[in-house]
């Protein structure tokens, strides 16, 4: 077991630190915290959680240049992108805020007496985080739970830990209690499987690969523990022959190349109906070949390198080198770089046509009419989001009820917003974060009978 992991920076492969590794006798001494400061919390009037969870916004906001710079050098995103990551972060905490004063239970009519329902806290939770959006993921999970009344364990991927341990500091600048919000870096299958395997955890959101989801949900199941899992995706961009073609290849190359293509959402399959597929391309190819790739930190750079070595060998391994379609250009030397990818004459059933790149890599794929598209939207075990493009406002209506996915856009690939629901359908996940409802997923449902006739 290591008990240190070496952070570096993606685009140099340069160290930029060493962070200790928590050990599961560490998580457990954390939840004991936890649970002790969860009880401080939950006892605090609504508006004054509400207060520090602004405060701890407002520390956000003030820290946005920072936190974005840590992003970037550990994650190799683009500034533009690590920036609108910390502001995420502060209008999740702004969000939950004002859900604290808002997390009201019901009165239900009964005979003989009075039913009421509360919605009490979990206790405590443990969130678990990937590396391709570490600031905004981990928020996701812990600005409601905090804000239901939860202490949150926040368990940062191995490669990317630094942005969270500074929020974990601001929160306590912010008066938030000690041990409400802590970090604990470490490996996955030691700190976060501790996380998952604690009793005194009460739910575990996980947000990663399939595969680990898959694992943590059978160790919860073992203890009847809550669970919400984000897991993976492959996404399709639908292409009817009647949208606007230029809008629709002018939009593609970003779809699937945000974040090196790091991104659970990314539209990686481009299905464009067979009467303008030739079009599409003469559009969309020398669109995607003049995308800037290079050092995250330059505000011009539209696109930086994959998180790690072993990233980049996973999409080397799914890409065919002698695959038809065409390939942009990125930096040679150190960093972890791979071009981005348009494939075409892929199979439909291909591995790199069905299973999730995770890099920069998208597969054109035609087809005749719009049962078609549906049928082949459909045809991988995910369903996490997917874009149509069509003038056809019924069409729109028919093909995104018709697409078994989460999330879905018309004429745009629209981003998570924190202000409504996400989540996947199949084997892209289980239940939905954001949204409305975001608090209510970190409490328990309390109904309680008061008889009037005694
Ligand atoms: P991963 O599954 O390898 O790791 C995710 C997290 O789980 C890390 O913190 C890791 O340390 C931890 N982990 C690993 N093994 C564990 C175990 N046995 N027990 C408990 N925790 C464990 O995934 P990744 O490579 O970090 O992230 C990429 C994946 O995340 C992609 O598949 C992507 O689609 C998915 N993702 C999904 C969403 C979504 O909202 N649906 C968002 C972002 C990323």
């Amino acid at each position: 077991m290591t008990h240190e992991h070496r952070v570096l920076d993606p685009a140099t492969e340069q160290l930029v630190a060493t962070v200790p590794a928590t050990t599961a006798a560490e998580v457990g001494t954390a939840v004991t915290r936890a649970a002790a400061a969860q009880r401080t919390w939950a006892a605090l009037a609504p508006a004054d959680r509400a207060r520090l969870l602004r405060r701890f916004a407002v520390l956000v906001d003030e820290h946005t240049e920072q936190l974005a710079r840590l992003e970037v050098t550990e994650a190799g995103h683009t500034l533009g992108n690590a920036r609108w990551e910390a502001a995420n972060v502060r209008d999740l905490l702004d969000y939950a805020a004002g859900g604290v004063e808002r997390l009201t239970g019901r009165q239900i009519p009964v005979p003989g007496g009075i039913d009421l329902t509360f919605l009490e806290p979990l206790g405590v939770v443990g969130v678990i985080a990937p590396w391709n959006f570490p600031m905004p993921i981990a928020a996701w999970g812990a600005a409601p739970a905090l804000a239901a009344g939860n202490a949150v364990l926040l368990k940062p991927a191995e490669t990317t830990p630094l942005t969270a341990l500074h929020l974990a500091g601001l929160a306590l600048d912010a008066g938030l209690p000690e041990h409400l919000f802590q970090v604990l870096p470490g490996a996955g299958d030691v700190a976060g499987n501790a996380l998952v395997e604690h009793s005194g955890v009460a739910k575990i959101v996980f947000t990663g690969s399939t595969r680990v989801g898959k694992q943590v949900m059978a160790r919860c199941a073992e203890r009847v523990k809550r669970v919400t899992l984000e897991l993976g995706g492959k996404s399709p961009n639908i292409v009817f022959a009647d949208a606007d073609i230029e809008a629709a290849a002018a939009s593609a190359p970003m779809s699937f190349l945000d974040n090196a293509g790091q991104d659970c959402c990314a539209r990686s399959r481009i299905l464009v109906q067979r009467s303008v597929y030739d079009r599409f391309l003469e559009l969309l190819l020398p669109a995607v070949a003049a995308v800037v790739v290079g050092d995250p930190s330059d505000e011009k750079t539209q696109m930086g390198p994959l998180i790690s070595r072993t990233q980049l060998e996973r999409v080397r391994a799914l890409v065919p080198e002698d695959a038809d379609g065409i390939r942009g250009s990125a930096p040679t030397g150190p960093g972890f770089w791979f071009p981005p990818t348009v494939l075409t004459g892929v199979a439909p059933d291909a591995p790199v046509a069905t299973q999730e790149v995770f890099g920069p890599v998208a597969v054109v794929l035609p087809f005749d009419d719009e049962a078609d598209a549906v049928r082949l939207a459909n045809a991988t075990d995910y369903g996490l989001a997917g874009s149509v493009w069509t003038r056809d406002v019924g069409r729109a209506l028919r093909v995104t009820r018709a697409v078994r996915a989460g999330n879905l856009s018309v004429n745009s690939h629209s981003a998570v917003r924190y202000w409504t629901p996400f989540g996947g359908y199949e084997q892209s996940g289980l239940g939905r974060e954001l949204g409305p409802d975001a608090l209510a997923a970190f409490t328990e449902t309390k109904n309680v009978f008061i008889g009037t006739e005694a």
